[in-house]
């Protein structure tokens, strides 16, 4: 349709909401004399999470949100870990937790997510916050998902009776999107693909709104995108030339409507979002 897609630009969007959320957060310590504190736990020596810890870290910094960094050696047995949590969670200082993802092999993430308080557990991970979810009764909106409606919604792009394709099931991204899209207000029609969907590409073609969240570079091409899609790339791969989605861009971006770039798309957002929840469980737990 359109020669070249308008970009959806996730960080021009994301200083928005940070700008807003900076005035939410004065009055906040002006009401309750306590500062939100996010607690972020990071076990090892992975480089990529040490970045994005760092930048979740600044990001707070710059909206008036404390942060605590609590770093285990690669070592750490699974009771310790789950001692710092523990600890974290009666701390009163401390409004938001944030495990670092992946951790070392040997820990179990599952239980430490089970173990953080739901009430400060600000990226929705813990199963009571994912079962809210999807009942309709969110606590938190996770990160990344929640990152990708107000992308959406800041655009001006209406889901209300659209067709919109996620292609990507994980519990981090894929399904919680697809319950976000598919939820009252949002109201899209929702398919979910995985590695299993027989013939994507007729899914991909059929969606107003196409999200991919796979992993895989370049993966999404142009031919697979209804002409006038909005297409939202939730992949961050790092190949050696830098860093790509999941979407093929250039020939995406001659087909679609609305395109997200990566890097600057989604993930400033899912940072943003990360910053919102944390206010969130400052207002709830000093109510
Ligand atoms: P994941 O857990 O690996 O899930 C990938 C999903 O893609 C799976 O459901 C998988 O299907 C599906 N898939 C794999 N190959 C496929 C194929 N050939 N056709 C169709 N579906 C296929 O990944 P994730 O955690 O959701 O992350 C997805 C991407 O988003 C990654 O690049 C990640 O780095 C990025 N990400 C970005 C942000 C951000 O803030 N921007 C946040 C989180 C993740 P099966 O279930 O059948 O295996």
């Amino acid at each position: 349709m359109s020669d070249t897609a308008q970009i959806i630009d996730g960080k021009a969007i994301a200083k928005q909401i940070r700008d807003e959320l900076a005035v939410e957060v004065v009055e906040f310590i002006q009401n309750n004399s306590v500062v939100p504190c996010l607690a972020a736990v990071l076990v090892g020596d992975d480089p990529a999470s040490e970045v994005y810890v760092r930048a979740k870290r600044k990001a707070c910094d710059h909206v008036g949100i404390d942060s605590q960094l609590h770093r285990l050696p690669a070592d750490t047995t699974q009771d310790e870990l789950l001692e710092l949590v523990a600890k974290l969670n009666k701390d009163n200082a401390v409004h938001g937790i944030l495990v670092q993802l992946p951790l070392p092999a040997g820990l179990d993430a599952d239980q430490v997510l089970l173990a953080v308080s739901p009430a400060k557990d600000v990226d929705a991970f813990h199963p009571t916050n994912v079962g809210r979810l999807v009942q309709g009764k969110p606590r938190f909106l996770p990160c990344t998902p929640h990152g990708v409606m107000q992308l959406l919604k800041r655009t001006g792009i209406d889901t209300a009776g659209k067709d919109a394709v996620v292609v990507g099931r994980s519990d981090i991204v894929g399904k919680p999107l697809a319950v976000l899209l598919a939820a009252r207000g949002a109201d899209a029609t929702v398919t979910v693909c995985h590695s299993r969907t027989k013939d994507l590409a007729a899914h991909t073609r059929a969606a107003d709104i196409l999200i991919a969240a796979i992993g895989k570079p370049d993966f999404i091409t142009g031919d697979m995108i209804k002409p006038g899609a909005v297409v939202i790339d939730v992949g961050v791969n790092r190949t050696e030339g830098g860093l790509v989605g999941d979407v093929e861009f250039d020939s995406a971006a001659q087909v679609a409507s609305h395109i997200t770039p990566v890097p600057g798309g989604v993930g400033p957002m899912t940072i943003a979002m990360l910053l919102v929840n944390t206010l969130r469980a400052a207002q709830a737990l000093e109510q």
